[in-house]
């Protein structure tokens, strides 16, 4: 027999850009969406960093700034079309 209790779980709502404090929620016509992008870095063995995750949310302006700077360096973001249902 389960033992059953309610528990309060938090839930990610939305997020705030990490460079500008902006939200990263937009809403419309009745619509609501969270446009943010992700800087992310889960380090490993071979790492000086061995074992720490490093994460920071963007608006778009400010993941536009980020996108700008690594391709001034030379280096690529990639970028794909994603369906509706992905
Ligand atoms: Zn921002």
């Amino acid at each position: 027999m389960e033992i059953r209790e309610p528990r309060q779980v938090e839930t990610v709502v939305g997020f705030v850009c990490d460079v500008c404090q902006h939200a990263c929620s937009k809403q419309a016509d009745g619509l609501h969406g969270t446009e943010c992008g992700t800087l992310r870095a889960d380090w490993g063995f071979f790492s000086s960093n061995d074992m720490t995750s490093e994460e920071c949310h963007l608006c778009e302006a400010c993941f536009a700034k980020v996108k700008n700077f690594i391709l001034s360096l030379g280096g690529a973001v990639r970028c794909w079309e994603r369906s509706w249902h992905s």
